[in-house]
């Protein structure tokens, strides 16, 4: 199968240089999914959830930037007004097209997760050390990206990783998988920092629900087994040009969806998705 904007060379598909951790896990969902979005680069349309979920991060983000004894349900309404002010300018919103009824529940549903993140923890006690903090770490040709919401330092001065998430909480066969990511995410300060940190959680806005785990030398020691196994899978399939769809229930909000062989579609036909002049 030969895809768009790629020519046969030695490798016979470019490798991404660099990932985000939820990318690299993202090849074993579905293989072809991964080459759509990561290798040709494909652009995926906005969604409203995932606009809802960057929205209340940035709301939350702001409300981290008060003093401490500021972070109450009003001062956090007022960073979720200055966020919605900030995204009404960016096309990932404009690009939703929602009604005015669209644009009131998607208001109301932003409110309520960041109403019920007080359910979850009381914020003046929290002591940030790093919001919306990039992280890259190399491993073996592959450099990891990934950007942790909020680090910070409990009361023994251990660090702490916390994840926010606005969608549904996952059923327990995948939970170990979501909190790879977070792992993830402890690898990335123990590398860089030279620090594991003591705890990661990840707080289920929607419910809402902290999971929460405590990595390990050997959780942190699996995780780099793991991801180097998955790369050396993915220069595999770039080296023999075969990814191949996995159906699944992810199929339900796959972008591709309608260029997948798997369900009738023509992957040649994806082309259609790239700005003109790039195809
Ligand atoms: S529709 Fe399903 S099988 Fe096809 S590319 Fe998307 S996730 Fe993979």
């Amino acid at each position: 199968m030969s895809h768009p904007g790629n020519t046969l060379t030695a490798m016979a598909l470019p490798l991404p240089t660099s990932l985000s951790p939820s990318k690299v896990a993202s090849f074993k969902d579905c293989a072809l999914a991964f080459r759509f979005s990561a290798i040709d680069r494909l652009p995926e349309p906005p969604s409203a959830p995932a606009t809802k979920g960057t929205l209340v991060h940035r709301a939350l983000e702001l409300l981290f930037c008060e003093a401490p004894a500021d972070r109450t349900v009003a001062t956090a309404l007022a960073c979720l007004d200055r966020a919605r002010r900030e995204l009404a300018r960016l096309p990932d919103y404009a690009d939703l097209h929602l009604t005015p009824e669209q644009e009131a529940e998607f208001a109301a549903d932003a409110e309520l997760l960041l109403r019920n993140y007080f359910q979850l923890e009381d914020p003046t006690r929290v002591h940030p050390i790093g919001l919306e903090l990039m992280l890259e770490v190399d491993v073996g040709n592959l450099r990891l990206r990934g950007i942790i919401d909020r680090l910070e330092l409990d009361a023994d001065g251990e660090l702490v990783v916390t994840d926010y998430k606005s969608g549904s909480v996952p059923r327990v066969n995948y939970e170990q998988g979501r909190l790879g990511g977070v792992h993830f995410y402890a690898f990335l300060c123990q590398r860089l920092l030279g620090k594991r940190p003591a705890r990661v959680q990840l707080l289920y806005l929607s419910e809402p629900l902290v999971i929460e785990a405590r990595p390990s030398d050997q959780s942190i020691r699996g995780l780099e087994q793991r991801t180097a196994a998955i790369w050396k899978a993915v220069e595999r399939a770039c080296d023999q040009e075969d990814f191949r769809p996995r159906v699944s229930p992810l199929c339900d909000w796959c972008s591709f969806r309608a260029y997948c062989p798997a369900w009738g579609g023509d992957p040649e036909q994806a082309r259609e998705l790239l700005p003109a002049g790039s195809a």
